[in-house]
């Protein structure tokens, strides 16, 4: 059990409603790894729909999806590009190179997710053997909770797509950006081949990811699952939780971004720590270590969880499970009222 009565250590930490628990325990099920899951099919149907991509298919997280499409992009040799700050690069144990054999490129990143398409042109390898093949550029929306700037996406894929390169979008947070942009899921995607979407972050279903792409992708892409040991059974327990996240908790996203909203201007009444105010649902106080270790001690005094990023950034991030409540008291505490 968490020690914190309200905690903004992550959107991962939601736990599934009385209402998503009914879902699950209501879920028809079968042997997904022989098709025969209804809520799967489901979910996938429902899921690629929504992105209005051909096909999708039911992941157990954002990595495992993030690598597969890594896999059924490149070959082995083949390398692919990212911002040297992105989850797939940096936060998933190299699982491109460990499991796929693939090689990373990546570029130097701005904290706002986005980098220079000189660079982007520059890492692009001209066909001759001293080089691997770049196959595919990988963005990520939102990064670090702020929304990519839809003409960055735009100049990024046309310099991708002239090269010959495929487009992939981890889009863990990818509601987010939409609800955030007042833009749907399929026009923030519109320009990937395949997207990588979380259920288990703001959406508050307790596991699962969907990989959204042409048919052709996600046939491949059912394979490599099954290599990687994600072939579940009857998954259909999980997928209802998934698709009771699509139906009732994508338009609520935007309650998470007013709470990050005030949460960010709350805190910068009583801190002297720099944070810009929030595109979604994810704040960064940036001041000295020391003052960060003091703020994150006295919301820690109160029973208020928050996380420091690499010792230099306080993150703290809104979901289903934090209201204004909360807020209202991770700000009194910072403020020593409470
Ligand atoms: C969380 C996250 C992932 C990975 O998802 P898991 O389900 O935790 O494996 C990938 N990319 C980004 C940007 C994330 O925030």
């Amino acid at each position: 059990m968490s020690e914190f009565r309200h905690d903004f250590r992550s959107d991962t930490l939601t736990k599934p409603t009385e209402a998503m628990r009914a879902a699950i325990a209501a879920a028809e099920v079968g042997d997904d790894v022989y098709g025969e899951d209804p809520t799967v099919l489901a979910l996938e149907a429902e899921g690629a729909r929504v992105f209005a991509k051909e096909a999708a298919l039911f992941c157990t997280s954002g990595t495992q999806s993030n690598l597969i499409a890594l896999i059924v992009h490149c070959e082995r040799g083949d390398e692919y590009i990212a911002g040297n700050w992105a989850h797939l690069y940096r936060f998933e144990a190299g699982g491109g190179a460990v499991l796929g054999s693939i090689q990373p490129q990546p570029l130097p990143q701005k904290m706002d997710g986005t980098f220079e398409l000189d660079d982007l042109a520059a890492a692009i390898k001209p066909d001759d053997p001293h080089y691997a093949r770049t196959r595919l550029l990988a963005l990520e929306n939102t990064f670090g909770g702020q929304i990519l700037p839809a003409g960055f996406v735009e100049a990024a894929a046309a310099l991708a797509r002239e090269n010959g390169l495929a487009l992939h979008l981890d889009g863990a947070r990818v509601f987010n950006a939409a609800v955030g942009s007042g833009r749907t899921v399929a026009e923030v995607t519109a320009p990937f081949d395949t997207v990588s979407a979380c259920l288990s972050k703001g959406l508050g279903a307790p596991a699962g990811s969907l990989l959204l792409g042409p048919a052709p992708l996600i046939k491949k892409a059912r394979r490599v699952r099954k290599i990687l040991g994600g072939g579940l059974r009857q998954a259909g327990i999980l997928a209802a939780a998934g698709l009771y996240a699509l139906e009732h908790n994508v338009a609520r996203l935007a309650d998470d971004h007013r709470n990050a909203a005030r949460l960010a201007e709350g805190l910068r009444r009583h801190t002297n720590a720099k944070i810009e105010p929030p595109h979604t649902n994810i704040v960064f106080l940036e001041d000295t270590p020391e003052a960060l270790a003091d703020i994150q001690q006295r919301l820690a005094a109160h029973g208020i969880g928050s996380g420091l990023s690499y010792g230099s950034r306080l993150r703290m991030v809104t979901h289903l499970d934090v209201d204004e409540e909360a807020v209202d008291a991770a700000i009194a505490a910072v403020a020593d009222r409470a």
